[in-house]
């Protein structure tokens, strides 16, 4: 745990130092919730939506049957008519129920709390003072524990009962554990700690930050509200979109009506998406402005659960092919009663992040419920006619939605690593590297002199030159030349090429792989060097 959240910082501390992902505004002390992408970061995150738009809607796969999938993309505003919201369920549905601190004041969602205590620092101390027997009888070392609130559990857990009134706390916990025998486990344990001594003390759940008192669950809307308008009155509010999809519902008869496209089709968006989250949190994986790469899938009916098997399993395969390695990344099909009221299946890919698995994309079969809600609050016809079977239907939806910035940061962890690489004197020392798929990698390919003299600097220059048309490249001319590989391994850079004395005599450069970090000489004419890269590239 604890080297996880290391590791966690690691990456932050990185992915700032090195241009991905900064505060937002951070000159006037940040805002929770927002972050900007630097220079390299910019790049990943535009690697990644091209990637997904040249695999989803130029050049999409076959479907099961065989045939190219017919899909569009569309670009939709962020502000719409707030009917849409109230179509969507969004204005009446779109709230978390809440809870907040008494003492920390932070806002927790209410159903993560149970998850947030099991990976809270206070409960992981706390449980080391209750040893399980072989029997699953669970002795509490009572000094121990008491050694730990008074001083320890003071410093992180100010406000938890069993800090502020340990001895009353802990005789009672003693008292419990002997009365329930085996049945006390240490997840009872936990769970005593957690609820039930504060039930004894007329509290509720404690806080898994600090161990304060939670309130009562509340309410809250995560939509940014906003005013169109010279008028600040209810007749001009309206919302920041809070999904991409809404959108493309909102156009699907436009589309259908301009294009000649033909059920089942599938309409992709980019874009980017608000939601006032109570409690911004692990870096970008939960943030208050995101971007969303969504797909809305429509077909006949009885055509959708094959459609959304499809879909689930082309959308898993998805992030494999770009690097997240399949043993960190899983797909949960939701349970029954986990089932939106509207929804008939749905799966998520999570990713074991370094602070735990999360969801990266969910993809759902949504039947008929979004247009059929856009057909009552519009007016609008939505069925859709087909010439040749003559029936008339509202289309069932697969939606495929994923978050372009969990994405990133996914590709970012995963890449993330430290290994050991020679310097200039062939001492071996630390490197961080980051291990991209080629095809996300911002800069593909840095271009060196190995020194400033000798016409290297010249030939490298026209070799970047050459280059750069093609492909994100970078020339760099100043310190030793390991000094250059590692800061090109730090930033993701799969290829690194030298100049060096040998060019002049034979033409050829050093060509070093990030990942082997082995080199090869080809030869430097732009042709062969450009088509050497792009082969590797694509690999
Ligand atoms: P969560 O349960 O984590 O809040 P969700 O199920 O509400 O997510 P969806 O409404 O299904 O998320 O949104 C689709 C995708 O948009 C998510 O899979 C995620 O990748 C992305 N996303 C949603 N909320 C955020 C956010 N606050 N920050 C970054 N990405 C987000």
């Amino acid at each position: 745990m604890a080297n996880e959240q290391d590791l966690m910082e690691r990456i932050v501390a990185l992915a700032k130092r090195r241009g991905f992902i900064y505060p937002s505004s951070e000159i006037y002390g940040g805002i929770n919730g927002f972050w900007d992408y630097g220079p390299l970061g910019v790049e990943l995150k535009r690697n990644l939506k091209d990637a997904w738009w040249q695999d989803i809607v130029r050049c999409p796969p076959a479907g099961p049957d065989g045939l190219p999938l017919q899909m569009v993309g569309l670009d939709c505003s962020i502000i719409m008519n707030p009917k849409v919201w109230e179509a969507s369920g969004h204005l009446s549905g779109f709230s978390d129920p809440m809870v907040t601190c008494k003492e920390c004041k932070k806002h927790q969602r209410a159903d993560q709390i149970m998850e947030q205590l099991a990976k809270s620092d206070w409960v992981q101390e706390v449980i080391q003072f209750c040893v399980v027997q072989p029997d699953g009888r669970a002795i509490i070392h009572g000094k121990e524990l008491l050694g730990w609130a008074r001083k320890r559990g003071k410093k992180i857990a100010p406000g938890l009962a069993l800090v502020r009134n340990p001895e009353v706390t802990i005789s009672w916990m003693i008292e419990k554990a002997a009365h329930d025998g085996p049945a006390f486990t240490a997840q009872e344990f936990v769970k005593h700690v957690a609820t039930e001594q504060f039930a004894q003390t007329g509290l509720v759940t404690p806080c898994p930050y600090c161990g304060g008192p939670l309130t009562e669950p509340r309410q809250f809307n995560l939509m940014f509200k906003t005013f169109v308008g010279a008028m600040e009155d209810s007749s001009a509010l309206a919302y920041l979109r809070p999904e991409t999809a809404q959108g493309i519902f909102a156009n699907y008869k436009n589309v259908l009506d301009t294009t000649r496209i033909k059920v089942p089709f599938g309409i992709a968006q980019i874009g980017k998406a608000f939601r006032n989250e109570i409690n911004p949190r692990n870096f970008t994986f939960r943030s208050r402005e995101f971007e969303q790469m969504e797909i809305e899938f429509f077909c006949h009916p009885s055509q959708a659960d094959p459609w959304y098997a499809w879909w689930r399993d082309a959308r898993y395969k998805w992030y494999v092919d770009h690097g997240l390695k399949s043993s960190k990344l899983r797909l949960r099909d939701h349970q029954k009663e986990e089932l939106a009221h509207y929804a008939r299946a749905c799966a998520d890919v999570e990713y074991e992040f370094p602070f735990g698995i999360s969801e990266l994309e969910g993809i759902a079969n949504r039947t008929d419920f979004d247009l059929a809600q856009h057909q009552k609050f519009s007016g609008r016809d939505m069925t859709y006619f087909d010439d040749e079977t003559k029936e008339r239907f509202i289309p069932y939806v697969i939606e495929p939605s994923g978050g372009i910035d969990r994405a990133a940061l996914a590709f970012l962890c995963e890449a993330y690593a430290e290994d050991e690489a020679p310097d200039e004197n062939g001492a071996m020392q630390r490197r961080t590297v980051l291990r991209f798929h080629p095809r996300l990698a911002p800069v593909k390919a840095a271009i060196f002199p190995l020194v400033k003299k000798d016409g290297m600097p010249e030939k490298a220059l026209e070799i970047y030159t050459a280059l750069r048309p093609h492909m994100t490249a970078f020339y760099d001319e100043k310190g030793a030349v390991g000094r250059r590989y590692r800061r090109q391994d730090e930033a993701g850079t799969p290829f690194c090429i030298t100049v060096d004395g040998q060019t002049r005599e034979d033409g050829t450069v050093t060509i070093r792989d990030r990942d082997s970090m082995k080199q090869e000489r080809i030869a430097s004419d732009a042709p062969t060097l450009l088509g050497c890269l792009q082969d590797r590239l694509r690999r």
